[in-house]
């Protein structure tokens, strides 16, 4: 009997695939931490590297990594706009929260763009907090930047009755109401302790009291124990308003469990796993 050779198209090669996570600077970065542990957790052919891309380098690099074996990459501050602007096309909650975190480089040579940071909030409170649930009450959230916006996409989606918000600049917490509607009710900034009376949830979506900053100056004298407090910062892990609010009997969830599930998505999509968030991956970031 004879058989017939396999042939082999060598202008269509095989890798492993590639994906990793492009900032200006990235090497703070714990993004290959986390896809690399699930890619060593699974046993699974492929890497995750950081690139340091300067903006200005931006367009050309997403041209060219799809090129080297790149199925897609993660991305970091300052590029989560421009990269949404340089994609083809994106996934709803992509566009309402304006920024993309998640790209995927799809076989047509077209770049798809999610972002999974408000998934990645969700995920990381149901996980912690089995009980709660978003919609169960008002929620309050302090803050109005790219962070604040997938928070408060998330959170309306999941059918919350009432959603405060509040900015050191206003203008922003306005622009979230216009855009996201009448369920937003906007606070000021001098009031912002008074929006966590009777709130369900609060959530610092500021930069404030991360390290090597001033802590967040909202007073909590409102803040009830029935109240889930969460804070987006997750160096440190417990920050000054998570340790108040815990002292005034509310359970807290730190921002790091955010970041591991944010990567969920993306790495299910590259690698064809889905990958797992737990202890074990917490301490391997830690
Ligand atoms: P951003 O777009 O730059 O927004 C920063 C926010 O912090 C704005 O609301 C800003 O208010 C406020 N802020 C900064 N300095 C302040 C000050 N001195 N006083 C009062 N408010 C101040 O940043 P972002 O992307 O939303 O990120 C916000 C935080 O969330 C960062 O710490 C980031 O690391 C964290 N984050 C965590 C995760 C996670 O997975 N855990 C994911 C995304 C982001 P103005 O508008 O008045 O400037």
């Amino acid at each position: 009997m004879t058989t017939t050779p396999e042939i082999k198209d060598e202008s269509f090669p095989t890798h492993p695939p590639l994906a990793g996570v492009l900032g200006w600077p990235i090497a703070h970065s714990r993004s290959p931490l986390v896809h690399g542990h699930w890619l060593d957790r699974y046993g699974l052919e492929g890497g995750y590297i950081p690139l340091p891309v300067h903006p200005d380098n931006l367009e050309n690099v997403l041209k060219t990594l799809p090129k080297m074996g790149f199925v897609g990459v993660n991305v970091t501050i300052p590029h989560k706009e421009a990269a949404l602007r340089l994609s083809d096309s994106l996934t709803d909650r992509a566009a309402l929260i304006k920024a993309a975190n998640t790209l995927i480089f799809r076989e047509d040579g077209k770049i798809h763009a999610d972002n999974t940071d408000g998934y990645g909030f969700l995920a990381n409170l149901l996980q912690e907090a089995p009980d709660w649930r978003p919609d169960q009450g008002p929620a309050a959230v302090i803050g109005a930047g790219g962070a604040a916006r997938a928070v408060v996409a998330s959170l309306l989606e999941s059918g919350v009755p009432e959603l405060r918000i509040t900015n050191r600049t206003r203008l922003r917490a306005d622009q979230i109401r216009a855009e996201f509607g009448a369920k937003v009710v906007v606070y000021d900034w001098a009031q912002a302790g008074n929006m966590l009376e009777g709130a369900h949830t609060a959530i610092n979506a500021t930069s404030m009291g991360m390290t090597g900053k001033a802590p967040l100056p909202v007073p909590l004298d409102a803040l009830a124990p029935e109240t889930l407090v969460t804070d987006l910062v997750y160096t440190p892990l417990m920050t000054d308003f998570l340790k108040e609010a815990q002292q005034r009997g509310c359970m807290v969830v730190d921002g790091l469990g955010m970041l591991l599930h944010q990567a969920v998505p993306g790495f299910e999509r590259w690698f064809g796993q889905r990958p797992e968030v737990d202890e074990e991956l917490r301490q391997a970031v830690l």
